[in-house]
């Protein structure tokens, strides 16, 4: 599975640097953001390193279609009952901070910190 070395994500995939994990399988790893917006705020992440929503393909679209469908579980999971948001940001222009794929899902009562 391509990972980069220097990625933050991947080593959090690695177990290189700790995280507080929500979800894990063999190909996605959902954990909680380390300043979260709202009360509930996790990342889903492929474990393979792809760098930006930009880069994928369609040989990625199952693996898309799982984040998405893995967010609503992990709300559930965590008490969300009242909706959520999701949300990818896309390179510079797309502020995307950590260059590998994910995906914000942010739910619980507000105000919430951001958005
Ligand atoms: P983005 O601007 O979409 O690239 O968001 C990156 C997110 O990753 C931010 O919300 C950060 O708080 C979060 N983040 C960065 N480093 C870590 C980490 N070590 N553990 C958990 N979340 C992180
Ligand atoms: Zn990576």
């Amino acid at each position: 599975m391509p990972q980069d070395p220097n990625c933050i994500f991947c080593k959090i995939v690695a177990g290189q640097i700790p995280s507080k994990k929500a979800y894990e399988d063999a190909e996605l790893l959902g954990f909680h953001d380390i300043h979260p917006w709202a009360p509930a705020h996790v990342l889903i992440i492929p474990k393979e390193h792809i760098a930006t929503h930009y880069d994928v393909g369609p040989e990625h679209e199952a693996l898309l279609g799982r984040m998405l469908g893995l967010a609503p579980r992990l709300m559930r999971e965590l008490g969300v009952v009242n909706g959520f948001r999701t949300l990818i940001n896309t390179g510079p222009d797309g502020r995307q901070e950590v260059p590998h794929l994910h995906m914000h899902v942010m739910g619980g009562p507000r105000p919430w910190a951001r958005g």
